[in-house]
Order: structure tokens, then sequence, then C-alpha cells
């Protein structure tokens, strides 16, 4: 579905942010792309949708060359949330921040309004579709940004840091209902983070550094590196650590890798 392909790319001269960079994504996947602050995590999202100009290398979306002739198509195909959600509004109320997209997909205004409603409920925020983006606080922002991008039904969805802003019960919400359209809809996920739990539930984990891919494979191959990842300043999650621990001592957890399961398991 994405081929990147030593991709390089400067904001400003000489000074390589984006380093020969390799990666594929496949279709359905959910990828998590990790690395500390400043290793270049938000680059490679405006990269892939298009956003930047003067990178070297290729990147392929969907069977398509990222070029400005394709940049339509793309972007029919792939939607962002970045970090910040002041940079994508537009409307002035929360219900037309929603229909933004739809509207540049051109779905009947018939429709539009029962999609915008439906997902104005999926990330909880109906009572707020005719308030003005501008008073809500950070995390109804990203709510609101979220649901635009889901609501438009596209084939890709990259989430640079998109929930950082709520606590961790309305993150959880969040993920939830992301899992579900992934898992319903067969939808692809690149999801840039710095937070190590993440990587438990991808299919395949990037970890950059420097710009520079430093490791890319399943959670499993990447967390037994835990050397190089602690070298990179990234955190082991707390429950694989346990689950390693407990392996140390004989108990071997087979199932997934979160706390309920490792601790329901125990229980036995
Ligand atoms: P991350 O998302 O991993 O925190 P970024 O992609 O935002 O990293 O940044 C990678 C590097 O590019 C950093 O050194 C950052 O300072 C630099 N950078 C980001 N945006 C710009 C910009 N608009 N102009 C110049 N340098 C930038």
């Amino acid at each position: 579905m994405i081929k990147v392909s030593e991709l390089n790319f400067s904001y400003e001269e000489n000074v390589p942010v984006i380093k020969n960079v390799n990666f594929e994504i496949k279709k359905g996947s959910y990828t998590t792309i990790i690395g500390h602050n400043g290793s270049g995590k938000s680059t490679i999202a405006k990269l892939l949708i298009g956003l930047l100009e003067k990178a070297s290398g290729s990147i392929e979306i969907g069977g398509f060359e990222l070029t400005e002739e394709n940049l339509t198509k793309i972007r029919s195909m792939v939607g962002v949330v970045f970090q910040n959600p002041d940079n994508q509004f537009i409307g002035s109320t929360v219900a037309d921040d929603i229909a933004f997209g739809l509207e540049n997909q051109q779905v009947p205004t018939n429709d539009m309004q029962e999609i915008i409603e439906r997902y104005a409920q999926k990330v909880n925020m109906s009572e707020f579709l005719d308030k003005e983006p501008t008073k809500l606080s950070g995390g109804q922002k990203q709510r609101v940004a979220i649901a635009g991008v889901l609501a438009m039904d596209l084939d890709i969805i990259i989430l640079d840091e998109a929930t950082s802003m709520l606590d961790p019960q309305g993150k959880e919400e969040i993920n939830a209902l992301v899992d579900e359209l992934h898992e319903k809809s067969n939808l692809t996920i690149i999801s840039i983070t710095h937070d190590m739990e993440e990587v438990l539930k991808s299919d395949h984990v990037v970890v950059l550094d420097a710009g520079e891919v430093k490791m890319s494979g399943s959670p499993k191959e990447i967390l037994n590196r835990s050397e190089e990842l602690i070298e990179l300043q990234l955190d082991i999650p707390f429950i694989y650590k346990m689950q390693s621990e407990l392996e140390n001592v004989g108990i071997k957890i087979e199932k997934q890798l979160d706390i309920e399961g490792v601790v329901s398991e125990l229980c036995q």
C-alpha cells in the first residue's frame, strides 16, 4: 500500500532531517512510527501527503507515485491528523469542521448531515456541533479533527500524536474507536507517537532516530532489542518488562500483551 524508498529531506540546505529512509506498509496494517522528539516523525507524515517540497527518493501510495500530478488522487486516499489541532480548524462551527473534508469529497449535502452526526457521536462531541471550534479545549479540538478525518472514509489514516491533549480515558476512547475502524473497515493506520505502549498493538513498528530508520519489524522483534531501545531513549513498556520477568521465572503468558490479559492468566 505504501512504499517509501531512499527518502531524503532537508528544511534548510545541508541540514538533512530525513536520511535515506526506506519502509513499506501493508494494506490494512497498523504501523507505529516511533522515536523521540526531533527524530523526524512529523516530517515523514508531512512528506507522505505531499506537504513538503524538494524531497528526494520516492513515495508510492496505493500504486501511485507521489508527484504533483498524483497529489489529488493520493489525498483522496490518505488523511492525517496532526498533533496541533489549531492548524486544522477553518470552520465557524464544529459541524463545519467535520464537514470540510466531506465537502472536498463532494459528498451530497443530504448525506452529509447524517455522517457529521454519526462521527461527532463516535468521538463524544455531539453536544458541540454548533459550537465555535476556537472555544474548545485542546482535547476536544483533537476529537473534532479525528472525527473529520475518520468521516471521510479514507484508505489510510496517519495519526501524528493525535491524542496527545486527551486525558488517559479520552485517549483510550479514541484508540478504541480507531481500533474498531481498523478492524471493521480494513483501514490502514500509521500512528506516529513516542508512546511505547502503542507499539504492542501494532503489526509493524518503524523506529526513527535523527532522521534514520534504526529498526523496523514486528513489536516482538523491536522489543527484543531492548538495549538499543534504551540507547535511543525509548522506554520498554511496563507490561512487556513484566512479561519478560515472568518468563524468566518460568511463567509464560501466551496471549495478548495487555495488562488485563496478564493479570487474568496469572489468576487462573
Ligand atoms: P518529530 O516529529 O520526531 O518530533 P520533526 O519531524 O518535527 O520531529 O522534526 C525533525 C527535525 O526537523 C528537528 O530537528 C526539527 O527541529 C526540524 N524541523 C522541523 N520542522 C522544521 C521547520 N519547519 N524548519 C526547520 N527545521 C524543522
